[in-house]
């Protein structure tokens, strides 16, 4: 899979390709991406790519004719143009993987006020808000968005973690403990000791649905769970402890 990130500050984006997981994927050939300066396509003397807003106010807009010389330097069949704004539909794990089967995602990262309208119209695909707040860059958001869709292809992570991530299910993840056995004279769960693999199941299977109902009940509320499975696992597990309840 390619990313191809339109952006004005490319200094900021590079650096997260060649780190870590990131950088592996695409040792392996599995991603790919290229990083294109905005600015090279704006044509005055002083590369000007923003402009007062018409009508007033406060800021300044990303002009339209550098943004769409950068993107026609870059359209090729069978890549979706994807536009970071607060003001676009929440990003989720479910619009993760519908990405995830793309061949190429333009990342196309504002600034400032945002980007010519003109452009929306015309170029973006999909317009994706990764939260409701307001951060000062789409390069970051868009990182957010290849973060999150990168790690759902094909051999970039071992398949067994991703299916008992949060959310991979409706329900956010249990909790996990490591070595040493006691830290601080806090014990691990006696259960994750036993060797009991149903008990343990169990047990991580109630510690997501209490995490969930305590810290996101709108997702509880839709993730299909029965009354009665929550009633048996309480009976069973309700008194043991673990669930550090969104801390
Ligand atoms: N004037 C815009 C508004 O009120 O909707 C905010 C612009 S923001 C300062 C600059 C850029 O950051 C946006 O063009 C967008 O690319 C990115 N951005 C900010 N918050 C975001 C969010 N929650 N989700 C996705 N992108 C965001």
């Amino acid at each position: 899979m390619k990313f191809t990130f339109l952006t004005l500050f490319p200094d900021l984006v590079r650096p997260y390709f060649q780190e870590s997981i990131m950088a592996k994927a695409i040792e392996r050939e599995l991603v790919e991406y290229e990083v294109i300066d905005i600015r090279a396509f704006a044509t005055d003397r002083h590369r000007t790519c923003d402009d007062a807003p018409y009508g007033g106010g406060y800021g300044m807009v990303m002009k339209a004719e550098p943004i769409a010389r950068a993107l026609e330097s870059v359209a090729r069949q069978g890549q979706r143009v994807v536009m970071p704004t607060p003001a676009g539909r929440l990003f989720d794990q479910t619009a993760a993987e519908d990405l995830s089967s793309q061949k190429e995602l333009v990342l196309l990262c504002g600034r400032y006020e945002g980007i010519d309208q003109r452009i929306i119209d015309r170029y973006v695909d999909v317009q994706l808000s990764v939260g409701d707040y307001v951060l000062s860059s789409g390069e970051i958001a868009s990182l957010v968005i290849v973060d999150a869709v990168y790690r759902l292809l094909d051999g970039v992570i071992r398949a067994g973690s991703l299916e008992e991530e949060s959310h991979s299910d409706g329900l956010l993840e249990y909790p996990h403990y490591t070595r040493p056995e006691v830290f601080e004279g806090m014990a691990v769960p006696s259960v994750l000791l036993s060797g009991h693999h149903r008990e343990i199941a169990e047990w991580r299977r109630w510690q997501q649905i209490e995490r969930t109902i305590h810290v996101r009940p709108d997702l509880f509320e839709r993730s299909g769970v029965t009354e009665d499975e929550v009633e048996i696992l309480r009976a069973k597990h309700g008194g043991t402890d673990g669930s550090d309840q969104g801390n």
